[in-house]
Order: structure tokens, then sequence, then C-alpha cells
């Protein structure tokens, strides 16, 4: 079955907030976002674009995909999407790390505070529940990455918030490196596939 990349987003985003609500339960015990499933690549077969690392990553992030552990500043945010390669196949069981300031703009350098990592499931789906972060001196608001097929080179990036002042400011934004950001109740939702080699 086909499935374009606007019935994807769709799809997630018309899902009602109590399911969403049921769905971070879910999610808290590894279960996948919601999603459909295999997105096709309507809008070209193009590698997301990789930038740089930054000062903030640490190593041995924990396996979880529910960042809000004890008290985190921010507010709610609920990311995810698929991990595909350029012919749109799912790419199963590929690592997804991110690390992330809080919501005032401050990463968690002794411990790992808003650091995670997770597998793709069978159909390359990822996602986590975070809060939307600060920003920081000298840069606008974003989330760091790292995707790895098993085996495969690893794509470090950045994603970034439509509708934010500072991002026509900020050296290292991406227009192609955007989430799709929607509200439900007083959660923001984010979508974004990577694609990988
Ligand atoms: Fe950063």
């Amino acid at each position: 079955m086909s499935v374009t990349r606007r019935d994807l987003v769709s799809g997630l985003f018309a899902m009602p907030v109590i399911a969403f609500l049921s769905g971070r339960h879910a999610l808290a015990q590894g279960a996948p976002l919601p999603l459909p499933l295999t997105p096709s690549c309507d809008s070209g077969h193009a590698l997301t674009p990789s930038m740089t690392e930054g000062p903030f990553y640490k190593p041995a992030s924990p396996l979880r995909s529910n960042l809000i552990v004890g008290e985190v500043r921010g507010a709610p945010l609920r990311i995810g999407g698929h991990v595909v390669d350029r012919a749109c196949r799912p790419v199963a069981n590929a690592v997804v790390e991110l690390w992330q300031a809080d919501g005032n703009g401050e990463y968690d350098n002794v411990g790992h505070r808003l650091r995670g990592h997770q597998r793709t499931d069978e159909q390359g789906r990822w996602s986590f529940v975070t809060v939307v972060p600060g920003e920081y001196p000298g840069r606008t608001r974003h989330i760091h990455f790292k995707v790895q097929r098993a085996g495969g080179r690893i794509l470090t990036t950045q994603l970034y918030f439509p509708g934010e002042p500072r991002n026509a400011r900020d050296r290292l934004f991406d227009s192609r490196l955007l989430f799709d950001i929607r509200s439900a109740g007083s959660e923001r939702l984010g979508r974004y596939d990577f694609v990988i080699a």
C-alpha cells in the first residue's frame, strides 16, 4: 500500500487527544508512537543533511523513549517519525539517539537528563517524550540527533522548530531539518522522517 507523506502527517495529527494520552502511557513502556505504516518519499529521496555535533554530546546515553524522568523543565513535547533509506524502505533496528537542552536552555553535562537512545521498530519508527528545548546564547531552538543503521555510518544532525525568530539568524539553521509541529492540548507534537544511506 502506498501512503503519501500528507497521509502520514494527517494520520498522526488527526489522532484525538485521548489517544495521545493513552499512547503516552504505552510509550513509557517502550511502545512506538502510533504512526501509520511506511511513508512514501513523494517529496524526494534526498538524504537528511548532517550537521555539527556541537560541544554537548555525551556517549552512553540510556536506552529509553520517555525522557521525562524526575523534574524536567520545559513544555511537553512528543516527537517521532520514521527512519527510511533513499528508496523509502523503512530501516528497522536503527539507533536514534537524542540530546537536548531543557526548557531553560541548559544541557545536563553531568548526568543523562534529556539524553537517550532507542531502536526503530520493524516499520522504521522512532519516538520520544520530551520537552521543548530552550534557546541558549548563539543558537536557535534545536534538538541534536545521531541516527545509525546496524553497521552503517552515523548521521549526526540537529532538528529545528518552524516559526522561530532566531532561525534566520542561526548560522547552522537548515530549513530541510524542520520538525512538522502541531499542538494537542498543552502538548506539542513534532514529526520528522530521517533518510539515511
Ligand atoms: Fe545544542
